[in-house]
């Protein structure tokens, strides 16, 4: 079987992460008897440079008649570099922006994953850590405050702004379908966090997610208010599978997430919408003050090539062998600089691939 995958390498130290990552893939599929046909895609900086703009029609029609699409990062030091004196629309981010819009990306998945060989990275307190943690925030993409209507006026002499959050049972249904089918693959439980005390639209979100819940018996359902999710985090993550939540609760409870891991260069994502079709990214940005010195760390993107397998082609054994090698790599001593520590053996990108490769 042959899957066709995009790749949107990007900027900064996206060529040298896909690169890798495009490597572990190569390896898994021989194992697996499967191969990948990539299609390289130009988009954010390396598009402004080559079109003018982001992200080009052809782009977005070369993502789409795509199994799904593997993604570097975007984006460079807005200080220094020219691709910030242009309006926000054409800047690398709006390339990224318009690409989850046009494919309709409306569900981000963030794993936060305590690895045990980096116990001692994880800044919570060691009974937490003891316990580990291994959880998935759902993130609605589309919906809520972030796309609301917005207006900023004057009000009885003072200037004054309002911002909507809005959601209706359609979009709410579609992502909780997607958290309880993803929580029947790990420990069947759905955390959904909202602010139901206050908000109307938390209400209906929590009425949508039950009744979504009485089609998933085997799942167990529990709610959870934002301000004490954000609190239960730090206090007892290994409580938490599935946590679903939306737009902009999700964006500060992933990052409060991926912290607690204390290596958030080792973080993959996924954006899904209603089809197979995903784009996947490590969660860190293209780090341009390292870029181009081969010491990137690698493992966010090939972890994230895993969750390709998994949720966009059912490949489940094939992503399970890529996790058990960045596992045995890391047990094995082996780190690059950004989670380097006293004792191990520090390589570079590319050496972090291949010995990856060496554990499939
Ligand atoms: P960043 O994540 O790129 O970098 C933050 C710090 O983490 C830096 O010190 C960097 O060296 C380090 N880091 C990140 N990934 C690493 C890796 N794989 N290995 C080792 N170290 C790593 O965040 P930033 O500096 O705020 O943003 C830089 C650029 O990335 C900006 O242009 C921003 O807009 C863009 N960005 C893109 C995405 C995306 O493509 N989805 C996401 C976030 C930020």
């Amino acid at each position: 079987m042959n899957y066709k995958i995009g790749c949107i390498a990007g900027d900064g130290i996206g060529p040298e992460i896909t690169n890798e990552a495009r490597k572990v893939l190569d390896a898994v599929g021989a194992k697996f008897g499967f191969g990948i046909e990539y299609t390289d895609i130009l988009m954010g900086g390396c598009s402004i440079d080559v079109h003018g703009i982001p992200l080009t029609d052809e782009a977005i029609e070369a993502a789409k008649s795509q199994d799904a699409v593997l993604m570097g990062s975007i984006g460079g030091d807005a200080k220094v570099s020219p691709w910030y004196s242009l309006p926000p629309e054409k800047r690398p981010e709006a390339g990224l922006l318009g690409l989850r819009k046009a494919l309709n990306l409306f569900a981000n998945l963030r794993p936060s994953k305590l690895y045990s060989a980096l116990k001692g990275a994880c800044p919570l307190r060691s009974d937490a850590a003891d316990r580990g943690f291994d959880i998935l925030i759902m993130r609605e993409l589309t919906g809520g405050l972030y796309f609301g209507e917005r207006k900023t006026f004057e009000e009885g002499g003072l200037r004054t702004a309002i911002d909507t959050l809005k959601y209706n049972e359609e979009e709410i249904k579609r992502i909780a379908v997607k958290a309880f089918e993803i929580a029947r693959k790990r420990k069947c439980k759905v955390t959904s966090v909202d602010k139901a005390n206050v908000l109307d639209s938390s209400r209906l979100w929590r009425a949508v997610t039950e009744e979504v819940a009485l089609g998933y018996k085997d799942v167990a359902l529990e709610h959870m208010l934002v301000d004490n999710c954000a609190m239960q985090l730090v206090k007892d993550p290994a409580q938490f599978d599935v946590v679903l939540t939306e737009n902009m609760f999700g964006d500060i409870l992933s990052d409060e997430a991926a912290e607690i891991t204390g290596s958030i260069g080792m973080l993959p994502s996924a954006s899904l919408n209603e089809t197979k079709f995903g784009l996947y990214e490590p969660s860190g940005g293209s780090a341009p003050d390292i870029a181009g010195r081969g010491i990137a760390n690698p493992i966010a993107a090939i972890l994230s090539a895993a969750m390709m397998l998994r949720f966009s082609l059912d490949l489940k054994d094939a992503a399970e062998a890529i996790e058990n090698a960045v596992e045995k790599v890391l047990l094995d001593g082996i780190r690059t600089i950004d989670i380097m520590s006293e004792g191990m053996t520090e390589v570079g990108t590319s050496q972090m691939g291949d010995e990856i490769v060496r554990r499939i």
